[in-house]
C-alpha cells in the first residue's frame, strides 16, 4: 500500500507511518506497544500489522493519542531511537576498507522469515535469512537483500477430523501489508523484465525496510505476464520442476535485474541456499559486457562471492533436467561466451553426471567463500562434495562453516528482558555476543527467572486454549479433537516443546517408539509430563502428513491423558510462545541430517533448556550443565529404538526427577540452575551477531579487499 493514504494522521503523529514502513517495529517492543495502545482489539485482529492498523482506526483516535501525554511520551522516546537506529551509517566493522570505494552487498534469498503477518517463509532457512538481515541492520553492514512476495505464501495448515493435515490458501492482501509498492518517477510501480529468457517474464518489485536494510520483493502476479508467468511466485516451493526453475530464473536473473534498473550496484554478493545461484550468471554477463572474457569474468565473480548451503538432505537440493535448462538458457549461455557443452558442465554433478543441473554443485563451482552452517555440518558438506575437489584431501575440501544464529531481539521474550535489563545492565543487547556479559544471568535470584518462566508457560496454555475454544465454537469439531488441540494441558506439569516442519528425517514421531512407556510418562500420578507439538508437512510431502495425523491420533487417544497437543498452524507467532513457555525443547533428527537448527537456540536464549541428540548446532552447544544430550550410534540393530530408549532414559533419570525436586521454599534450584547454564552458555555463541560477525571477518572483508583492489 501507500502509506501516504493516511490523510487522518494528525502531524504530531505523522512518525507513526515511518515507524509502520519498517520493520523495526518488529523487534522493539516499545514500537509495538505505540499500535497496540492505540486500540488494542484491532491490533490483534490486524494480525499485529501496523499498516493495517493505521488504515482502519478512525480520526478520533489519533486525535485522542495525539493529545494524551503518557502516549505522546512514549511516543517521542520510541521515535527518537527508531530515527537514530536507521539513518544511514558507517559501519565500524569492516576494517580496511574504503567503504566509498566498495558498493553493497547483495544477499540473495528465496524465503525471509520476519513475521507472521509477512507470510514468506517455510521454516528454518528463512528464519536464518530474516534473523541475517535484521542483524546486518543493527551492524550497519551495507546490505541489500532480494527475494519473493509470495501472494499466497506458504499454506495454513487445517487439520482434518482424521488427522490428515490440509493446505488451505489464503492470499495476502498486498494493500495492507508491511510492503510498499517501488515506484517510477511517475508514480508507476516499476516493472522489470528478465533478460535473455525466451518467452518472457515480468517482475513488479516491491520493497520492505529492515531496519538500514532494503529488501527487494519480487512479484509476478500482474497483468503483462501470461497466467503460467502469474503464478510463477505464487507460493513457495512449488511442486512443479519446470514452475521451481522458473521461480529460480526469476529469483537470481530478475532479482540482478531489478538492483540494475534500480540503479543499486553491488560489490559482493551472498546466496543463502543454490535457489538463487543464477544471479552469479548475470555477474558475470555483466563482467562480459564490461570487456573481460569468461575466464577473467568468471574468476572475478568468484571471487567476490559467498555461498552458503544449508542442507545435507538430498532433496533440499535443485536439480534440474539438461533438456529444461536448456529451453530457458540456449539465448543465455552465448552472451557469457559460452557453448551448450561448457554451459552445462557447470551444473554437473562428478558422480552422477546425468541427472541434470545441480543448483548447489554449480553455486559451489562459481564462488569462492563457501560455508555449512555448522562445525558439523561443515565436515559433512566436505564430505558430500569432494568429488568436486577430487585432488584435495578430506579436510582440505574449500568448504568453511559458519554456524548459525539467533536475533536477539526478535527471539528474546519482553519480559524476560525486563529481566535481562535489570540483572545485565543497560547494554546487555548491544554486548549480547560477549559471552561476559552472560555471566550475569547468576545474578538473577531463582524465583524472578522461576516465576517470570512460569507467567509464560501460562500465557502459552492460556493462548493454546483459547485457540481451541475458537475451534469448537466456530467449526464444531467432535470434542475429541478439541482435547487433541491441547484443552487439557495443565501449566503445573513438566511440559515439552517440539515444533519444526514435520519432515520424515525429523523424526516428530520418536517418543510414540514405546508407547507403554511414554504412557507410564505422561499418566504418572504425581510426576506427570505433557508435550506440545506443531508444524506443517510440505503439500507434496505424504510421508510427513503421515507423521503428522499419527501424532494427532495419539493427542486424541485417551490411554495418553489428554497431555499430548498437536497445536495447528505452526507460524513465527506460535513459535515465539514456544519457545518462551514450554520447559524442555525437544529435538531428534536423524543424524547428521540437521545441519544447524534454530529453534533450540531460540529456547535456550529464554531459559528453556534443550533435550537433543547430538547433531547440528548442539555439538557445540552442549557442555555438560546446560541441557541434555544423547548419542546416535549407527548400527545394525534399530536406531529409531535405540534413540528412543536414549530420550525415555533421560527423561526417567535426569529431567523428571529434576524438575519436580522443590527446596524448602518450593522453588526447583536445580532445574533452575539448567535454566540459567542453558541460557549464559548459549546466547552469546549462538546469537546472529557473532554469527555476522564471523560472516565479516571470514569473507566480506577478503572480499572486498577484492574489489579495493580491481
Ligand atoms: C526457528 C523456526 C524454525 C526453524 O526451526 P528448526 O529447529 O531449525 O527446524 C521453523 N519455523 C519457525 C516458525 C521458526 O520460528
Amino acid at each position: 500500500m501507500d502509506i501516504k493514504e493516511i490523510p487522518h494522521l494528525p502531524e504530531r503523529l505523522s512518525g507513526l507511518k515511518e515507524l509502520a514502513s519498517n520493520l523495526w517495529w518488529s523487534w522493539h517492543p516499545g514500537a509495538r506497544m505505540l499500535f497496540k495502545m492505540l486500540d488494542r482489539q484491532v491490533w490483534k485482529e490486524s494480525g499485529h500489522n501496523p499498516v493495517k492498523v493505521l488504515k482502519e482506526l478512525p480520526k478520533k483516535v489519533f486525535e485522542s493519542a495525539a493529545s494524551d501525554k503518557g502516549y505522546l511520551r512514549h511516543y517521542d522516546i520510541v521515535l527518537s531511537r527508531f530515527n537514530k537506529e536507521i539513518k544511514e551509517d558507517k559501519c565500524l566493522l569492516l576494517e580496511g576498507i574504503n567503504e566509498r570505494k566498495i558498493h553493497s552487498i547483495a544477499y540473495f534469498s528465496a524465503e525471509y522469515g520476519l513475521h507472521h503477518s509477512l507470510p514468506f517463509y517455510a521454516g528454518g532457512l528463512g528464519f536464518l535469512a530474516g534473523d541475517f538481515i535484521k542483524e546486518c541492520s543493527e551492524l550497519k553492514v551495507p546490505l541489500i537483500a532480494l527475494g519473493f512476495m509470495y501472494p499466497e505464501g506458504y499454506f495454513k495448515q487445517k487439520i482434518r477430523e482424521d488427522g490428515w493435515q490440509e493446505n488451505i490458501k489464503q492470499l495476502l492482501d498486498r494493500d495492507v501489508a508491511s510492503i510498499f509498492r517501488v515506484l517510477d518517477k511517475n508514480g508507476n510501480q516499476i516493472i522489470v523484465k528478465v533478460p535473455l529468457i525466451e518467452p518472457p517474464i515480468h517482475i513488479a518489485v516491491w520493497k520492505i525496510a529492515v531496519g538500514r536494510v532494503p529488501l527487494y520483493l519480487m512479484d509476478t502476479d500482474i497483468e503483462i505476464n501470461d497466467p503460467w508467468n502469474r503464478g510463477i511466485s505464487a507460493r513457495l516451493y512449488t511442486g512443479d520442476l519446470e514452475q521451481r526453475l522458473r521461480q529460480e530464473i526469476v529469483l537470481g536473473i530478475g532479482g540482478s535485474e531489478v538492483l540494475e534498473k534500480l540503479g543499486i550496484k553491488h560489490s559482493l554478493m551472498h546466496l543463502n541456499e543454490g535457489h538463487a545461484a543464477f544471479a552469479l550468471l548475470e555477474r558475470i554477463r555483466d563482467k562480459v559486457q564490461e570487456g573481460m572474457n569468461y575466464s577473467e569474468a568468471s574468476q572475478y565473480v568468484k571471487q567476490t562471492t559467498v555461498f552458503t548451503t544449508h542442507t545435507p538432505v538430498t532433496a533440499g537440493h535443485d536439480i534440474f533436467p539438461f533438456q529444461m535448462i536448456e529451453k530457458y538458457f540456449n539465448s543465455y549461455w552465448p552472451s557469457l561466451g559460452l557453448d551448450r557443452e561448457s554451459f552445462l558442465q557447470l551444473g554437473v554433478h562428478p558422480e552422477n553426471p546425468n541427472a541434470g543441473f545441480n543448483m548447489t554443485a554449480f553455486a559451489l563451482r562459481m564462488s569462492e567463500f563457501r560455508n555449512g552452517v555448522s562445525k558439523k555440518h561443515g565436515e559433512v558438506a566436505r564430505k558430500m562434495w569432494h568429488c568436486l575437489w577430487p585432488e584435495s584431501s578430506g579436510d582440505e575440501v574449500p568448504i568453511d562453516h559458519i554456524t548459525n544464529g539467533i536475533h536477539i531481539p526478535t527471539w528474546i521474550e519482553p519480559k524476560m528482558k525486563l529481566l535481562f535489563n535489570k540483572y545485565l545492565g543497560p547494554d546487555w543487547v548491544e554486548d549480547c555476543d560477549s559471552p561476559l556479559i552472560w555471566e550475569l544471568i547468576d545474578e538473577i535470584p531463582d524465583d524472578e527467572l522461576w516465576k517470570t518462566h512460569f507467567w509464560l508457560k501460562i500465557k502459552l496454555i492460556d493462548s493454546i486454549r483459547e485457540r481451541a475454544r475458537q475451534r469448537w465454537v466456530n467449526n464444531r469439531v467432535s470434542p475429541s479433537n478439541i482435547l487433541g488441540i491441547g484443552t487439557l494441558l495443565d501449566p503445573s506439569v513438566l511440559t515439552i516443546g517440539f515444533a519444526r516442519r514435520f519432515t520424515t528425517y525429523k523424526r516428530a514421531d520418536l517418543i510414540f517408539y514405546d508407547l507403554e512407556r511414554l504412557k507410564k510418562l505422561v499418566n504418572d500420578r504425581w510426576r506427570p509430563i505433557q508435550i506440545i507439538f506443531a508444524g506443517k508437512a510440505h503439500p507434496a510431502d505424504d510421508p510427513g502428513k503421515r507423521i503428522l495425523q499419527k501424532i494427532c491420533n495419539f493427542a486424541r487417544d485417551p490411554g495418553l491423558g489428554g497431555r499430548i497437543a498437536f497445536v495447528e498452524d505452526y507460524e513465527e507467532q506460535f513459535a515465539q510462545y514456544l519457545v518462551h513457555g514450554v520447559d524442555v525443547w525437544l529435538n531428534n533428527p536423524l543424524p547428521p541430517m540437521e545441519a544447524s537448527g534454530t529453534s533450540g537456540m531460540k529456547a535456550a536464549l529464554n531459559g528453556v533448556p534443550h533435550l537433543s541428540i547430538m547433531d547440528g548446532w548442539w555439538l557445540e552447544g552442549y557442555n555438560g550443565e546446560n541441557g541434555w544430550a544423547f548419542n546416535h550410534e549407527e548400527s545394525e540393530g534399530n536406531e529409531d529404538q535405540k534413540d528412543a530408549e536414549a530420550i525415555y532414559k533421560i527423561l526417567e533419570d535426569n529431567i523428571i526427577p529434576l524438575y519436580y525436586k522443590f527446596s524448602d521454599d518450593g522453588i526447583q534450584n536445580d532445574w533452575v540452575r539448567i535454566m540459567k547454564n542453558s541460557i549464559k552458555s548459549n546466547a552469546a555463541k549462538f546469537s546472529t551477531r557473532r554469527m555476522v560477525k564471523e560472516y565479516i571477518n571470514k569473507f566480506y572483508i577478503k572480499e572486498l579487499k577484492v574489489v579495493q583492489k580491481a
